[in-house]
Order: C-alpha cells, then structure tokens, then sequence
C-alpha cells in the first residue's frame, strides 16, 4: 500500500479501519465509550486490540491519539503494522493498541480533550496536586490565551520572537508547555482531576497488561523537534539496565532521559510516569516517540487560534474552519515524503522494540 494511504482523513475513518485491520488479524477487539459525542453527534470510542495466542510474560503497548490530532499520524503507525503482520510475520510478543486515547481530540481535530484538558499533563501521581501553574505562564497567559475569536492580523508571531529573546527558548518552553492547572480554558490545562481517559486506563490496564513481566509501551506524538526526525522521550527516569537496553535497541542518540536538556521540557502529568509508577512489579519501559513536524512558534501560533476559537469563537466562520485544517497540517502535514520518513522510522522502532523484547532472558 502506498504510505500516504495509511493517512486516515478524519477519527472515524481511522478508528474503522484499525477496528478492520484488527479483526482481520484476528485479534480481540474491545471499544470502549466516553461521554463525549463527536461533530455530528457521533458515538466516541477508544479501542484496544489485543493479539491473542502468544506468550503474555513480554507486551509492547502501542498507543496514538493521546493529543486528539496528532491521532492522524499514530494510527495510520498502528494500520501500518497491521496491515504488515497481515502479510505473513506476526510479531513475536504480544501487543497491546491503544487507538485514539483521546477520541474527542481526535474526532474534533484538536488536541485537547472534552474539558479543554491536556490529556498528556493529567496522569498526577498519588499526592500530586491539580493545582499550580509554571513560573511565567501567568505572565504569559494574556498572550497565549486572549479571550477573543482569532483574527488574520495579529502579529502573534513577532510577539512570541520577542518573548524568545527575552526568556530564552528553554525557558518559554517549560513556562508555556510543561502543564498548569489554574487555567481552564488556557493552552496546555492538565486538568481538575483525573480525565475519562485516565479513569479508563487505571480501570483495564492491569486487565490488558495481564501477566506481563516485561512492558515496553510507545506512545506515538508529532509536533516537536526538527521536521521528520524521531526522538523517545522518557518522562519518568531510566535504571541502569534500561538504559543499556535503549542504547542498545534504538541508539545512544534516539532518545533523551527525562533529566537531559534536549528538546523536551520536564512536563507534569504525563502518561509515562503514570504507567510506570502504577505497575511497580513489572518492568515497565515507556517512551514518547516525537516526530518533528513545523516549527515550534508556528506550531503554537496554531494551537493558539484553535483554543481561541473553542472558547471565544463560532465554529462554522471560515476563520474558525481554517485554525482546525492548519492545526492538521500542523501535527500530521500532507506532504508525502514527511509521511513516508516518519513511517519508516516507525516501523523500525516497533521492529526493534519486539526484538529487544523477545531476545530479553524473563530472569532480567
Ligand atoms: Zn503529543
């Protein structure tokens, strides 16, 4: 199949096509409802596949969709598996999809939630607060979040260069991005309390996990980094061993543990954390793989017209209609040789994980 045609154009011609793709394969297929409808009112799913048959102490888990959006990309990955385990190789361990973490995103071509929640900076930990906001972000706020419709002239960008000039871009980032919970209708809000994706995953996952020893879960992403590239990122520290592993699998220069200062910024909340923080008795490798898609002021410049026009605008003017195509663009671009690079590097990555993973001795 040509790789542009994995490239699903909406939620719900991804969701059933992985929904085929799965059957076909002759996994089990488990959906699971939120109470959240779609544009037209349609019914929204999460959907988990799970291939039956092979030995359950070693899993990988993939998972897309988390940033709603960015769904375009992660299951068209999944698809792509699909689809190529069809043709004959099953894979040797046995998988875990998640497809669609955050189907209202997904379905409604955004990247937050139901509640304006950035499903990725809601997975606090026991005793953790949904409370606070990073240094700046208040300073900040009037300029990310105005609370007016968006309107062609505004010289968002030249404002965000100079806010770079006089923070620096490390620290904007994790003043911006890194989480708040004291804004609700701000960019990058992690939420009052546990989202229905969070109820649902700490409800099944142990159920979906069953008697796994070994996890390792990637959880698919666009919009950071250089265009096309591909970096794991870790959000909860690395031992030793896994370190060994990841250096080994992927490359010493794939990924950035989340003590290092490479692109990414120390975020609250992330799923990550959360997996590995819940399964103490398993070893439990997670990584966001990031794929590089626009830079990153046009990036914001984006999510910021789509959150002003959900709060403060009308959905149907063809501004408001152009923010959810750009944001598209933005987090899944059309172009066909960016949608073939970032396929490639993924099957790779699956490829190696389920590798490193049926070679691992169950005593390590
Ligand atoms: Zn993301």
């Amino acid at each position: 199949m040509n790789p542009s045609e994995l490239f699903s154009p909406d939620y719900f011609t991804a969701r059933e096509r992985f929904r085929q793709a799965a059957i076909r394969l002759g996994w089990q297929l488990e959906t699971q409802p939120i109470d959240a409808v779609g544009p037209q009112g349609e019914v929204l799913t999460i959907d988990v596949g799970l291939s039956v048959g092979t030995n359950s102490d070693k899993v990988l888990v993939v998972s897309s969709g988390l940033h709603g959006v960015e769904g375009l990309f992660g299951s068209a990955v999944q698809l792509a598996l699909l689809e190529h385990w069809a043709e004959g190789s099953l894979p040797a361990v046995r998988c875990v999809f998640f497809h669609g973490l955050n189907p209202y995103g997904f379905a409604w071509q955004r990247r937050f939630d139901e509640s304006n929640v950035d499903p990725n900076r809601n997975f606090l930990l026991e005793g953790e607060r949904y409370e606070g906001a990073p240094p700046g972000y208040a300073e900040l706020n009037g300029l990310l979040n105005p609370r007016r419709p968006p309107s062609r002239w505004e010289p968002f960008t030249l404002k965000a260069l100079w806010a770079i000039a006089r923070f620096g871009m490390p620290a904007l980032r994790q003043a911006i991005a890194s989480g708040q919970y004291d804004y609700p209708q701000g960019l990058f809000f992690g939420g009052s309390g546990p989202t229905q994706t969070n109820r649902l995953l700490e409800r099944h996952l142990p159920r979906w996990l069953d008697r796994s020893r070994h996890v390792v879960h990637l959880d698919f992403h666009t919009g950071l980094g250089p265009r096309g590239t591909c970096k794991l990122l870790m959000d909860s520290p690395l031992t030793e061993e896994q370190h060994r592993r990841m250096t080994d699998w992927f490359g010493a220069r794939a990924f950035e543990a989340c003590e290092s200062d490479g692109i990414a910024y120390q975020a609250r909340g992330g799923l990550g954390r959360w997996c590995t923080s819940r399964n103490p008795d398993r070893d439990y490798l997670f990584a966001c793989a990031e794929f590089g898609t626009y830079g990153p002021v046009q990036v914001l410049a984006g999510l910021r017209a789509e959150n002003q026009v959900y709060h403060w605008g009308t959905r149907t003017t063809p501004t408001a209609l152009r923010t959810g195509i750009d944001l598209q663009e933005l987090f899944c671009p059309s172009d066909e040789a960016w949608r073939l690079q970032v396929l490639k590097q993924s099957l790779t990555l699956v490829q190696r994980s389920i590798q490193g993973l049926a070679a691992m001795h169950l005593d390590e």
